[in-house]
Order: C-alpha cells, then sequence, then structure tokens
C-alpha cells in the first residue's frame, strides 16, 4: 500500500500547517518540551519565529555579506558537515583553505623572498586576535633580548580612537594597554602627526585600519610607513605595523591598485581581512596573514594531524565549519578579479548615486562620500530649521525596513553625530531609488510630524534615542 488516506499518521503530516493542532502548541523557551514534533512543524515553527525581524537585505548598518548566489549557498550548504580543523579527514578542503591564503598573499604583494604565513578564522575579531597575539610574542621575544624590564610596565597598542571593538577585546583578554590617538576635527583617521608620540619601547605595535568602522575612511598606511622606518633608526626597539583590513582587504586590491597600504610596505607584518565583508562571503570567515614566518612566533603555532604527519596551524577557535572557506574558494574561482572588480564598481555607483541624492536634498554635512569604500556618513547641517534629529530619521527609515544607524563619533569627536549607509552588492541601483524616495517620504514625515513639532525635543533625558549596531 503506497498511500492510506485512513492513515492517522499520514493525515496529520498532509494536514496544512496553519489552523491545525500544532499551530497552538507553544515554542519552548526554557525547557525543554516533553514530545519532539515532525521535521515540517519544526521548521515552520522556528521558520514564524523570525518573521517580523529585520530584512537582511535592507539592513544597510552592516558591512557582512546578506547575498550569495544560488549555486554558492549549494555548495556551503553541502560541505556544512565538513569540519576545517580535521585536516587529514579532509585534505582537500586543507588544500583549497591553503589556495586561498596564496591568492589573498598575491593579492596583498606578500614579497617573494619571504615566507609568507597564513590562516582562515571565523572572521576578523579572531584574525585580529591572532595578528595581535604574534605582535605581543615577538615584541616580547625582542624586548627581552635587549634586556627590558618586562614587568615594569604594560604592553601597550597604539591604534586610532576609531578602532573597532575586536581590539578592546584583545587588549582587555591579553591584558595589554590600549593607547588611542584621538580623532579630531582635522584628524578623522589616525593623526599622523601625533602617532609616534605614543610609540615607546612597550609597544607592541602600531594598527592601522583600512575602513573605519564610524566611517570607512582610511588611515594613511604608507604615511605610518614611513614615520615607523624613522622610528625605527633611532631605536633598538623596533615597532611594526599591522593593518586591520577587514573591509578595506578585499577591495582596495580590485578597486584602488595604486593606494599602497599591503606588504609592499616594508613595516607591514600582519594583515587581516573579514571574508565575509568585501570578500563576498556569508559570515563568518576572516583571514590573517604575516608577510613572513619570523613574525608569527613559533609558540603560537600548533600541530594538528594531517596525513600522517603534522600540520601547523594557529587558531583561538578549534572546531567550525569549513563550508564558508569553501565558499570563499568558490568566490574566488567564480569571480576572478574582474568579478571582485565590477562587483564593487557597481555597487560604488549606486554609493555615489545615493550621496548625491542625499546632499541634494540640503541638510546634510558629508563626513565620507564614498571617497574609498562605498560607505555613505553624514551628518545633520548646523542651523537647519528644523526639530529632528538623526536618530528620529534612522526610526522613521526603520519603519519603512531601512536600517540605518545614527551615533556618535568615536572619543575626541564624540560631540558629533552621525548616519552611516554601507552600501553592499545586493544593495542594486533599483534598491538605492527606493532608499532615496523612503529618505524623502520620512524627512517630509518628520518635518510635519505634529508629534515632534510641539514636543520640545522627542528624545530627551528620559527618552534616550535608541541604540542601533552599527559596529561591524
Ligand atoms: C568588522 C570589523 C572588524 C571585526 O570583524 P568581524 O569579521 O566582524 O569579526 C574588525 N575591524 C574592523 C575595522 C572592522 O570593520
Amino acid at each position: 500500500m503506497l498511500f492510506d488516506r485512513n492513515s492517522q499518521e499520514e493525515s496529520k503530516y498532509l494536514d496544512p500547517i496553519f489552523g491545525n493542532e500544532h499551530e497552538s502548541q507553544d515554542l519552548p523557551k526554557y525547557k525543554f518540551a516533553n514530545e519532539s514534533v515532525q521535521p515540517r512543524v519544526a521548521y515552520q515553527m522556528v521558520k514564524d519565529e523570525l518573521v517580523d525581524e529585520g530584512n537582511a537585505r535592507q539592513n544597510l548598518a552592516t558591512f557582512c555579506q546578506t547575498y550569495m548566489e544560488p549555486e554558492a549557498t549549494k555548495i556551503m550548504a553541502e560541505t556544512l558537515d565538513k569540519n576545517a580543523i580535521d585536516k587529514s579527514e579532509y585534505p582537500r578542503t586543507t588544500e583549497l583553505e591553503n589556495r586561498c591564503v596564496n591568492m589573498i598573499a598575491d593579492l596583498w604583494h606578500a614579497p617573494e623572498n619571504e615566507h609568507f604565513m597564513g590562516t582562515s578564522t571565523v572572521g576578523s575579531s579572531e584574525a585580529c586576535m591572532l595578528g595581535g597575539l604574534a605582535m605581543k610574542f615577538a615584541w616580547r621575544k625582542r624586548a627581552k633580548k635587549l634586556g627590558l624590564d618586562l614587568n615594569a610596565h604594560k604592553p601597550n597598542l597604539v591604534i586610532s580612537s576609531s578602532y573597532q571593538i575586536c581590539w578592546k577585546k584583545f587588549c582587555t583578554y591579553w591584558d595589554i594597554e590600549l593607547r588611542e590617538v584621538p580623532l579630531d576635527k582635522d584628524h578623522l583617521s589616525l593623526n599622523m602627526d601625533k602617532v609616534m608620540d605614543y610609540v615607546d619601547e612597550y609597544t607592541i605595535g602600531i594598527v592601522g585600519i583600512m575602513g573605519i568602522t564610524y566611517t570607512g575612511q582610511y588611515d594613511d598606511i604608507a604615511k605610518l610607513n614611513d614615520l615607523v622606518e624613522e622610528y625605527n633608526k633611532t631605536t633598538d626597539y623596533k615597532v611594526y605595523i599591522h593593518v586591520d583590513a577587514a573591509s578595506g582587504g578585499f577591495y582596495t586590491p580590485f578597486m584602488e591598485p595604486d593606494i599602497d597600504w599591503d606588504f609592499k610596505l616594508k613595516n607591514v607584518v600582519s594583515i587581516n581581512a573579514s571574508g565575509h565583508k568585501y570578500g563576498l562571503v556569508y559570515p563568518g570567515i576572516g583571514w590573517v596573514l604575516w608577510r613572513d614566518k619570523k613574525y608569527l612566533p613559533e609558540d603560537l603555532i600548533f600541530n594538528v594531524s594531517y596525513l600522517g604527519g603534522e600540520m601547523p596551524t594557529m587558531a583561538i577557535n578549534f572546531s567550525r565549519s569549513a563550508s564558508q572557506i569553501i565558499g570563499q574558494y568558490y568566490n574566488f574561482v567564480r569571480l576572478g578579479f574582474a568579478g571582485y572588480h565590477d562587483i564593487h564598481l557597481r555597487t560604488h555607483h549606486v554609493a555615489e548615486y545615493i550621496i548625491n541624492e542625499i546632499q541634494k536634498m540640503g541638510r546634510f554635512n558629508v563626513v565620507n562620500g564614498a571617497e574609498h569604500l562605498p560607505i555613505l556618513c553624514y551628518s545633520l547641517k548646523d542651523n537647519l530649521n528644523q526639530k529632528w534629529t538623526l536618530y528620529d530619521l534612522t526610526d522613521h527609515l526603520r519603519m519603512r525596513g531601512w536600517q540605518v544607524p545614527t551615533y556618535p563619533m568615536p572619543e575626541g569627536l564624540d560631540n558629533l553625530v552621525v548616519q552611516r549607509i554601507v552600501c553592499r552588492a545586493d544593495l542594486g541601483m533599483n534598491n538605492a531609488v527606493e532608499l532615496i524616495e523612503d529618505m524623502k517620504a520620512a524627512i517630509h514625515e518628520l518635518d510635519n510630524s505634529k508629534l515632534i513639532n510641539d514636543s520640545s525635543q522627542i528624545h530627551t533625558k528620559q527618552n534616550k534615542p535608541k541604540k542601533y549596531g552599527f559596529t561591524h
């Protein structure tokens, strides 16, 4: 008998999901339910829990990839079962990871006469941890040799105050002083006139940022390299640069090959990037590379078994799926240099359209109009005859599904409140036109809002502006 209409089990299974007994089932929140449910029911119930969530494609707050093509998703879904750390069990996966490292090393101009090392990570945060740890261990080795009293002071890391939160974590976890070079209105990136004042013999390294989270701007790494070169001539306590290229690492090489920021610069010893930002892979994948193995102290390398032998690994995590690595390699194969260039160029055009339209609205000062990365950042003009703030605009865009964060700039400039739009590959020109229409409508609504215009200020002390995430 193939199919029995009267079978209790079958009819239960074929029932439409809405209006049947399962719909009234409470989803477990604190305790395991006593009984199991059918996969289809579980799928629908869990999926339904997520319906009123933000739509990822309209999330203009994140740098992270929100679209991959069906073939990419397919190969990633098919490889979710592979554990990236099982090098022996999945030697071909290991080979693909190594090929990615080779290709990225080439993209970032690793010199041929040095021996680069690199690894995939869960994201830039893990990559920065590893880059930072390597700097700390290498510094300790050098300083010890020179007879420095390692206990007299905490080691320190120098970075602009617009660092991403992972550097604060790094310093907290590994007991390092975070030395922030503050921004000011004339220096929206690392202040080159001041940075070397923060360096001393306890400095484990300086971090330059290619794609400042707050604004999308770049630190001037070439200039920093020159300053470090001069500094190192004057002391035995050498200092080197790590570049946090979480968003620029997979953008600049394709779009702005004339900018010197990578291993072409002698004092740049390590670089990280997020594969899940402009590397165009779903989260989470990141990469960190060292220009030469001498900058990656051996204490940080652990061997895992690999084809009867051993293979060096450096990672904070152990088990994780290899599917993101495979997704990254898929993108490299599929897109090639031209593909990355074309996608980023199109995204850049979209960003230019949006910022031009925003400028025409006459209300905003542009802080970053996609000079490099397709990231837009603007503040409200002073002396506007209007009561609403950027926080109100964020709320009103949110009503139309768009997530566009508003937040204060970091230390030194924290009286400046900005709004930011991160343009990604899946924000097409049609979406951009819609966004601008929605923005105009929101502004019209705010200008005419009785609530806002009658109350002295909608965001009073008791009613603080909502915080939306913007740190990734
Ligand atoms: C996003 C970002 C990070 C953190 O990257 P994840 O890949 O999300 O862990 C670190 N630094 C900068 C500059 C970033 O933009």
